[in-house]
């Protein structure tokens, strides 16, 4: 091997040993549903129009089954190993499941975010979710928050 720099970049592939459906595979969501694909799509444009509006639940969850309770598989504990060997560097992943950061990986980048971080809208700054209590947030009418920023942030 002449590689000096290691990387790995995942997809929806190496969850599906989790439990959790790829998108164009035989069994995958946007395969089974072309519908939801559409509205996917559609759906961070109408939450950035109006937050408030759009509903505070995503649909995410119930196309992707339960993502909280889904456990690493062999394939994401086999790139930790390769990290801990020095060989990996990094990983790389448009998977939201967080499957990587549970197993272990180390410097991972997670390009389509992660269902454990939120982000401002604003400073794109990152939070870790169980920082924030979402459910007395959401009771309090405090969430979306900062909505005037971010229609005055359009114009
Ligand atoms: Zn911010």
């Amino acid at each position: 091997m002449n590689s000096r720099y290691a990387i790995a970049l995942t997809g929806a592939g190496i969850s599906t040993e989790s439990g959790i459906p790829d998108f164009r595979g035989p069994s995958g969501i946007w395969t089974k549903n072309p519908e939801a694909e559409r509205r996917a799509y559609r759906s961070y444009e109408r939450f950035m129009e109006d937050p408030k509006g759009c509903g505070r639940k995503t649909k995410w969850p119930e196309l992707l089954g339960n993502l909280e309770t889904a456990e690493p598989n062999p394939g994401h504990y086999a790139l930790v190993e390769l990290e801990k060997l020095g060989i990996m560097k990094c990983v790389i992943t448009q998977n939201v499941d967080a499957l990587h950061e549970k197993a272990g990986t180390g410097n991972l980048l997670e390009y389509h975010g992660s269902i454990l971080k939120l982000r401002c809208t604003s400073c794109t700054s990152r939070f870790r979710q169980d920082e924030f209590n979402l459910e007395n947030l959401i009771r309090e009418n405090q969430l979306p928050p900062f909505a005037q920023v971010w229609r005055s942030n359009k114009n």
